[in-house]
């Protein structure tokens, strides 16, 4: 028999946030922010002139399939049981369809051309049973039911994280939540997909912490609920078992698919993350919601050039050519 669901569960699945009115409410998200903090110019592309461009890949379908299948196992284990889960779902499959499914409505968006081959397909499929396979059989290490409920994957966030321009709201969607009845806490976890995990350089990226961070306060603020009664992780699926911080294969002891990272989320780490949005809101949004006309840089660097989609349009921008 399925446990009885605690109050706060209950209250926090029954009271989505309204949804955005697109009338006179714009919506912000993570990669927004994050975007501009890369290069203001790609922003402005991007979300003022809505200039669209193909910005899937292989990495991209991979971990839409991966987040998906993960989420369904986790929503069908809290449901009924992990035994019913592990008995009635077969991993393997789920993730197959999923994965061929993501691929085809990319392929559609990309005016029915591929952006993949049958080699890299089969190497990125194969991976992800790798993971599934492992995730199965170590699962209690990181989900269990004792004492804990799901309260849901894909819980979403709408908040106006500055109050004087309370018609730009954050939207955000938070892979899994779970409640800890024992100790009162809930657990934020954003699943992340890696080919080899983060080394250290990936985990003190301020940029990448944002995410959770503004989560962690954001969740608070819908919920009422106090931060030190929210904890976060990010739980990063290694397609390759290899040592993050020196790419040698590790031994079958450390060759973990799973790694586990918790951000510093203090209240001085919250400011930093609420001061960041804020700036962003500030530069890029009128008081009534609009986007300004200004000036927008052009941030070149290698790295934000070579994963722009805009970075070999000369017309556009064209900086590209200065890093290849
Ligand atoms: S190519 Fe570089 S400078 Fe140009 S918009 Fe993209 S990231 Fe910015």
């Amino acid at each position: 028999m399925a446990k009885k669901l605690p109050k706060i569960v209950k209250e926090i699945r029954n009271n989505p946030p309204p949804p955005i009115n697109y009338a006179y409410q714009k919506n912000i998200s993570y990669s927004q922010m994050s975007i501009f903090r890369g290069c203001p110019h790609r922003w402005k592309l991007q979300y003022k002139d809505k200039i669209k461009r193909f910005t899937s890949s292989i990495h991209t379908v991979f971990g839409t399939a991966m987040h998906e299948s993960m989420q369904y196992y986790l929503d069908y284990a809290y449901e009924k049981s992990f035994a019913a889960a592990d008995r009635d779902i077969d991993l393997k499959e789920d993730f197959q369809s999923r994965y061929i499914s993501e691929y085809q409505v990319q392929y559609k968006k990309n005016n029915d051309s591929h952006f993949s081959d049958a080699v890299e397909m089969r190497e990125f499929f194969e991976d992800g049973v790798a993971i599934l396979e492992w995730f199965k059989k170590k699962r209690s290490r990181y989900f269990s039911k004792k004492g804990t409920y799901l309260v849901g994957c894909e819980i979403p966030i709408v908040v106006a994280p500055n109050k004087m321009l309370n018609n730009v709201l954050y939207m955000g969607y938070l892979d899994v939540v779970t409640y800890c009845e024992t100790t009162d806490t809930f657990k934020i976890i954003d699943i992340k997909t890696s080919t080899s995990g983060w080394n250290d350089y990936s985990k003190k990226d301020e940029n990448k912490q944002f995410q959770l961070l503004l989560y962690k306060q954001y969740f608070s603020e819908q919920y009422n609920i106090p931060l030190d009664k929210i904890e976060i992780e990010f739980f990063i699926l290694k397609r390759k078992v290899l040592d993050p911080d020196d790419e040698k294969l590790m031994s079958p002891y450390q060759a973990y698919r799973v790694q586990q990272f918790t951000p510093p989320s203090g209240k001085i780490k919250l400011s930093r993350a609420k001061n960041a949005i804020n700036d962003f809101i500030n530069e890029c949004f009128n008081s009534n919601g609009k986007i300004k006309e200004a000036d927008y840089p052009k941030s070149p660097s290698k790295w934000n050039c070579n994963f722009c989609p805009y970075g070999e349009d000369k017309e556009l921008c064209g900086a590209k050519q200065h890093f290849s």
